[in-house]
């Protein structure tokens, strides 16, 4: 090959007996631009390609001491000459001698006496046959290298690759589509997967290879229940982000997936967020504890002011876009800083716990709430009630608090425990507000105080 490049005169040995021959087609070769060299015997001819190496050999048969064959045969069987083209020239033309000169490795043949045009003519077609080849196996070979260099960059990609995915710590895999005739999509198939990945399955990345993902109880079943989003992904390259409670007999575990189209299939990765799981779960009962203790008044165990607050502004919109009645009462015990005064401090803690058992007894639709207002003061809410419907809960409260039977001595309205109730109800407007309403029931009770207690007065809402 890098004689291709070596000389570009081609060097041609002439290797003959007959000096006029020699002289002939050297001058003649001479002129055509090539190398020429010669030799009259055998051991010189051996001698010339030792030394020069030539591109062709114009070869004699019949010469002294080793004959044309025999030298054909010995340079066809050296490494560094087998390459160089043998032309025999030879004045034995018979169809024998021409066999056995192809036969020994002679690549043309030429009668003497010749043509001097044809041995011009044979040489340089040879030259050009060997130049092809020459050209073409150089081609031949730097492809071969290129190959090589892609082959090696290829190995290493692929080793890094391997590498990635066997140390990170997040399961990753590959998914082709199964398609049915139709060519809608009836299951994936597992194409690769990480270490983390065929650990999370149970199985070994080599045994996973070809395996169905959506098939119950096959090895490499995983993401049950994500078959539709998954086909998503493939038909609209939407990206999915999903949290995912894998649930399997070995291993129970909270997943954040990730799943993005390759190819004809998915590439998924997947990552264990039990502990984030654990956290937000933890804090969400948390928040719901501290929700709910907000709301709650901690001695009587129903809502509080604040709740009240809330809920009212809340009905209040509500049955004004409903244009719905929204009803009010306010309770206040009686005489109950005399309870205090006569059975304690800790006793009048249990009479308003009780106290608030039997209004919530006595309250029973969903959205109707009662609250502890104040001190030994009461509120239930009543929406989609009108006037007449609130008195009815006022009505049923008393009876509640009057089965209770907490004694009172120094009641001067009874001898038990009672309430005074202010009731107000208003259909919401624009000209009114929540105060209004509360203002009117307030009232209300202060009549009931002032009328002796232990009853129940309505008022409605004043507006101005
Ligand atoms: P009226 O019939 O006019 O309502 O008389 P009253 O004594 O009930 O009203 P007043 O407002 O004079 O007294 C309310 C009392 O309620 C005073 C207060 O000590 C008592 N009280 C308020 N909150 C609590 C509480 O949480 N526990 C106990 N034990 N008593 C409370
Ligand atoms: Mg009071
Ligand atoms: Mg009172």
């Amino acid at each position: 090959m890098k004689k291709y490049y070596k000389k570009l005169q081609k060097q041609i040995l002439i290797v003959d007996d007959l000096p006029e021959n020699v002289r002939l087609l050297s001058s003649l070769l001479s002129e055509q631009g090539y190398g020429v060299s010669s030799a009259t015997d055998g051991k010189m001819a051996l001698a010339i390609v030792k030394q020069k190496c030539p591109d062709l050999i114009l070869l004699d048969i019949m010469i002294p001491q080793i004959d044309g064959y025999q030298i054909c045969r010995y340079l066809k069987s050296e490494v560094e000459t087998k390459h160089i083209p043998i032309i025999f020239l030879s004045g034995l033309d018979s169809e024998l001698d021409k066999i056995e000169a192809f036969k020994v490795g002679g690549v043309d043949y030429i009668t003497k006496p010749f043509f001097v045009e044809e041995v011009v003519f044979r040489v340089k077609a040879q030259l050009a046959s060997i130049h092809q080849q020459q050209k073409f196996q150089h081609m031949l070979e730097e492809q071969i290298a290129e190959r090589k260099i892609a082959e090696q960059e290829l190995h290493k990609s692929r080793a890094l690759l391997t590498g990635v995915l066997d140390s990170s710590l997040d399961g990753v895999a590959a998914f082709e589509a199964i398609r049915d005739r139709q060519g809608e999509i009836v299951d994936f198939r597992w194409l690769i997967a990480n270490p983390v990945a065929a650990m999370t399955v149970g199985g070994k990345i080599e045994n996973l290879k070809g395996k169905r993902l959506f098939v119950e109880n096959s090895p490499g079943h995983l993401f049950y229940g994500l078959f539709e989003l998954f086909v998503q992904v493939v038909e609209t390259c939407a990206v999915l982000e999903q949290e995912y409670y894998y649930n399997s007999s070995s291993l129970k575990t909270w997943f954040q997936i990730v799943a993005v189209k390759l190819g004809d299939g998915l590439a998924i990765t997947f990552r264990d967020i039990s502990d984030r799981k654990q956290i937000e779960t933890t804090l969400k009962n948390a928040n719901q504890r501290l929700t709910y203790e907000a709301n709650i008044d901690s001695l009587t165990q129903i809502a509080n002011r604040r709740r009240f607050d809330e809920y009212i502004a809340q009905e209040w919109s509500r049955c004004d876009r409903e244009q719905k009645y929204l009803s009010l009462l306010l309770c206040d015990v009686d005489y109950f800083k005399a309870y205090n005064d006569t059975y304690g401090h800790q006793a009048g803690d249990s009479c308003l716990y009780e106290v608030a058992k039997g209004i919530e007894r006595a309250v029973r639709r969903p959205a109707d709430l009662a609250f502890r207002y104040g001190g030994e003061e009461f509120a239930v809410i009543l929406p989609h009630t009108d006037g007449e419907g609130a008195i009815k809960v006022a009505e049923e409260i008393q009876k509640q608090i009057q089965d209770l039977n907490l004694a009172h001595a120094a009641s001067k309205i009874d001898e038990i425990i009672t309430l005074s109730v202010g009731v107000s109800s208003i259909i919401p407007n624009a000209q009114a507000s929540p105060r209004n309403l509360i203002s009117a029931a307030d009232s209300a009770l202060y009549d009931a105080k002032v009328k002796g207690r232990n009853r129940i007065i309505y008022r409605s809402v004043e507006l101005g």
